[in-house]
Order: C-alpha cells, then structure tokens, then sequence
C-alpha cells in the first residue's frame, strides 16, 4: 500500500515536524498515532518516516530512511495575472504536472483591479501549490513569487531558454523550441521560462520586449487556448521531452 506523503515545515537531520491545519487533520480526522508510517519530504528530500509524537497543533515524524525522489520539471512558467479562480486552478494543475516555479507578473492587460490585489492573493496560492504538491505525491513545492511588472521579469529571466506562448505565432512550435534546449543543453538538464499571457493576449510593445530580450515566440497551435489551458499543454509538452 502506497504510505500517504506529507511535506514538513521544520525538519533537522533526524526528525520532521507537520504544524497547523496539516497537523491537526492528521490528528482528528486521521487519528494518526504513534508508530504510523508515512512519507515526509523534508528540504526537497523524500524519507520514510514513522509518527514519534502526534497533537492536534504538531506531528512529529522520526526520519527513518530517504526514498527516491521525483525531480521537479525545470520550468518556471511566468504567468500573467488574470481571473484568480481561472489562476488558481492553473497554479493546481501546474503542480500536479510537476512545475518548478511560478511567477505571477502583472501584463499591460492585466484587469487593474486583478493588479491591486494580486499581493494579497500570493500566501493562498502559495497554499494551493502546497495542497497540490502534496496530493500529487511531490518531493517538492513549487515556488510561488511575489507579483512584479512583466518588463522586469523579462530583464531579469536567468532560464537557459525563455519562450514566450504566443498565439499567432505560426512557425515554431513548443516541440521545436525544447527540442533545441536539449541539443544546446548538451549531457545537461535545460531550463526554461515559459511565459503565458492574460486573457486579450501581449500587446505588441511586450512581444517587442520579449523579443529584444531572447524570449522566442512559438505556438502552442491554431486554435485560441485559454491561459490555463496552455499551460497544462505547455507542461505536457516539455515533459514528454524531459521526462
Ligand atoms: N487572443 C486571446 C485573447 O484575446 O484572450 C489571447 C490570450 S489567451 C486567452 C492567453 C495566453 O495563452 C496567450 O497570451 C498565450 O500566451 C497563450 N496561448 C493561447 N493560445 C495559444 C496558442 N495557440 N499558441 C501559443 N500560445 C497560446
């Protein structure tokens, strides 16, 4: 039987420690007690575990012996704000597709008041990203950024290979861009930025931004995707290349 996996907030060498509303579901709902075992992934790392102390405001896990892990995909999607819901549900299934990192940045089209309260929104997205990480058996939790303005993530993107989603692009596709990552990456594993935009698209100044910064446009195909769903293609894409 598949021991459940749960992701510490605080681990040392030996032990791991759950804290809060992971502990207390652990503690009344699943009646957890000492001697249970489970998977707790502590620092990127998978361990067997085996419950030493449990409370409904703390478990506490005595780390027994690490377990293969699943590497993230190296892919930072850099993701235009857009209707939070719409968002949130991508930020999940980015997750469970095993994304390294999002970016949340906010686009000329961007709706101002999605701009205002996107700060606001980050700690629950970062909370999605945990909730699904763990309930797709992660070994990590993608990193979830502070919002800033599209322009200074395009300047400041370190990726081996930025690529920019866009719609009317006609000739490269995703496969062909992931396909030269790898032959540039040689023996190593690439990195990529994928960068999605909000509902209306990139304006014309961003696309020039992008290109004047070695993003490269390629096309997820003809028809109109939602942002969400290219990035659930994007990352099925570059995991049938990496994975
Ligand atoms: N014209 C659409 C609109 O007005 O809403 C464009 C926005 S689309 C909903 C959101 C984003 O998804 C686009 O900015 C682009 O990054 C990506 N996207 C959607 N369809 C795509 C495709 N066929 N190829 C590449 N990227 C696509």
């Amino acid at each position: 039987m598949t021991r459940r996996r749960w992701i510490a907030e605080h681990w040392d060498e030996a032990t791991a420690t759950i804290v809060g509303a992971q502990a207390e579901h652990m503690a009344r709902v699943l009646r957890a007690e000492a001697g249970m075992e489970a998977d707790v992934v502590a620092g990127g790392h998978v361990f067997h575990a085996e419950v030493a102390a449990v409370s409904t405001s703390e478990v506490r896990f005595n780390l027994i012996a690490e377990v293969q892990a699943d590497p993230a995909l190296p892919v930072t999607l850099v993701m235009a704000v857009y209707k939070f819901d719409h968002m949130e549900w991508a930020i999940e299934k980015a997750t469970e597709l095993g994304v390294a990192a999002v970016a949340p940045v906010i686009a000329r089209r961007t709706e101002k008041h999605l701009a205002l309260a996107a700060m606001k929104r980050v700690e629950r997205w970062r909370r999605i990203a945990h909730e699904a990480a763990q309930q797709s058996r992660r070994s990590d939790v993608p990193l979830i950024s502070d919002p800033i303005a599209l322009a200074d993530r395009i300047r400041a993107a370190s990726a081996s290979t930025r690529i920019v989603l866009a719609e009317q692009e006609r000739t490269t596709t995703l496969r062909h861009a992931v396909n030269e990552a790898m032959t540039a990456a040689q023996a190593q594993m690439p990195t990529l930025e994928i960068a999605i935009g909000p509902v209306g698209g990139w304006t014309p100044e961003e696309e020039a931004l992008f290109d004047a910064n070695g993003w490269i446009a390629v096309s997820l195909g003809p028809r109109i995707l939602r942002a969400e769903t290219a990035a659930i293609a994007a990352l099925a894409v570059v995991a049938s290349h990496l994975e």
